[in-house]
């Protein structure tokens, strides 16, 4: 008996010592996809300051293309201008040559302004890059961390796994049945010493008959007050220890 005890005894501290390591471990993936959300974030904003630059880009070409056509426009005008024969066509050409060509120099100015704002957004996709780089390191070094103590964890898991089958051949089977019974409502114990009239599982007092039966049958019974499998403390203790 005092075996058989012992196995379910030992049983208990595998099955808890599974449910810790489990509960630890769950953390791993939580946290793994935290960080696969931080370097996601970090992506997204590299891609933005990307689309940024590929925007202004686009404007400054229009622009130029604008500028280039306005020139050209103005050429045409000029050589038109000399061939004017009338003071009132020529002076109408060229009072629109010259609104042309302030209308120029404005769109000049503002391509300097754009080519400015360009540079600025191209140096900051450059930082954002660097900064991902760096991030992305520290992170694949922390996800790195992550799977093993993962896999570690899981390993862990697997050997108490099979500690435990052999473990529970040792209990005796209607103790083990009420104990699996015990376990599926995921108490934080399953089995309950008592220790001086008291149940150690739920800390309330079993009546004294039944623990006087505990302690003479050194059997085992259950807790009136949290259903739990009980036995003395007694009932470990080998005869020699008395
Ligand atoms: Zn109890």
């Amino acid at each position: 008996m005092r075996e058989k005890l012992k196995a379910l005894a030992e049983l208990q501290k595998v099955d808890l010592e599974v449910a810790s390591l489990r509960k630890a471990a769950d953390v791993h993936p939580r946290q793994l996809a935290e960080l696969e959300r931080e370097l996601g974030a970090a992506r997204s904003a590299i891609e933005a300051e990307r689309n940024r630059v590929t925007d202004i880009e686009r404007q400054k070409s229009t622009l130029e293309q604008n500028i280039t056509d306005e020139k050209d426009k103005v050429k045409k005008w000029e050589a038109r201008l000399a061939e004017q024969r009338s003071t009132r066509e020529y002076s109408a050409l060229a009072r629109e040559i010259d609104i042309a060509k302030k209308a120029n120099q404005t769109m000049a100015d503002e391509l300097v302004e754009l080519s400015k704002t360009l540079g600025g957004a191209r140096e900051a996709v450059k930082g954002k890059e660097a900064e991902f780089a760096t991030r992305q390191e520290q992170l694949s070094v922390r996800m790195t961390e992550l799977r093993s103590k993962q896999s570690l964890a899981e390993n862990q898991v697997k050997e108490l796994e099979a500690k435990r089958s052999s473990v529970s051949a040792g209990v005796d089977p209607t103790l083990l049945r009420r104990y699996e019974t015990i376990r599926k409502k995921k108490l934080p114990a399953m089995v309950g010493v008592v220790q001086g009239g008291t149940c150690l599982g739920c800390r309330m007092n079993v009546p004294p008959q039944l623990y006087n039966n505990l302690r003479v049958s050194l059997g085992t019974d259950v807790c009136p007050s949290c259903n739990r499998i009980i036995y003395a403390v007694e009932a470990l203790e080998t005869p020699a220890e008395k």
